[in-house]
């Protein structure tokens, strides 16, 4: 009942001109896929690029980040109209990288969330612990907290425009994947928390992603989890075969 969703960060990577290349490249390898919603997020610099390369097709585009005031005086700063009028459907929140290297905080992350869920956009908020937080045994009061505070004021309704992500830290970049029954574990803990705080039928709508180097020889057995509802891609993102395989996650 929930439409899997794949999507590709593709960070501080890619020029313009690459990232056309790698657009169409997966435009026109996944002509046939619709069991499930592709996306992408290029860097902002490349947003108008590839937004004009997969206009008609079934790619989604998805910004990195976004600011939750609709303007003003907010140097290096991306407003949510800037984003929709470049086509964008979505951005991602609260990225691990966001919250070590840029100071993002489940406060701020909360003012993305509330700001987006108003919008036409859809947020895809990051969680995840870090590896001293998994070890000490911390890591669901952790991820806890992050839901409670990211997701502070939303109601069962605008929760629905949001699409969560589960990205333990450790996890990413680092070639070491949750396996597929840790990933589930807090899935499904994530899923009982939102039924707890918005009710069963919503929380059995959201999409909860998976994100810590996923592959195209991972993500099959991560997919059969129940609660594993798609991956968030970085490194396996950056080229269109090892996406595409990923995409096709099914055959
Ligand atoms: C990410 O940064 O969201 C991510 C999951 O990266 P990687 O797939 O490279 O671990």
């Amino acid at each position: 009942m929930r439409t899997p969703v794949i999507a590709g960060n593709w960070k501080m990577h890619k020029t313009t001109g690459e990232a056309r290349a790698l657009a169409r490249a997966i435009r026109e390898g996944m002509s046939e896929t619709d069991h499930c919603q592709v996306v992408v997020a290029p860097p902002y610099t490349a947003l108008a690029a590839v937004a004009e390369e997969i206009r008609s097709s079934r790619v989604f585009l998805a910004a990195q980040n976004v600011h939750w005031e609709p303007k003003g005086a907010f140097t290096g700063e991306v407003s949510i109209a800037m984003l929709e009028e470049l086509g964008c459907g979505m951005a991602i929140i609260g990225h691990s990288e966001r919250r070590q290297y840029f100071a993002e905080t489940d406060e701020t992350v909360n003012r993305k969330v509330r700001a987006v869920v108003q919008s036409q956009l859809q947020a895809i908020v990051c969680i995840g612990e870090t590896l001293p937080q998994r070890e000490s045994g911390s890591y669901h009061q952790v991820i806890t907290q992050q839901l409670a505070g990211g997701l502070a004021g939303l109601t069962h309704q605008t929760l629905l425009r949001i699409i969560l992500a589960y990205e333990p830290v450790w996890a990413i970049g680092t070639g070491r994947t949750a396996s597929p029954e840790t990933a589930q574990e807090v899935h499904g803990s994530i899923r009982d928390w939102l039924s707890q705080k918005f009710g069963r039928e919503a929380a059995q709508q959201v999409r909860i992603l998976y994100g810590g180097s996923v592959k195209p020889d991972n993500i099959a057995d991560l997919m059969r989890q129940p609660d594993i509802d798609g991956a968030l891609v970085g490194g396996a993102c950056l080229e269109a075969e090892s996406f595409l395989r990923i995409v096709r996650f099914n055959s």
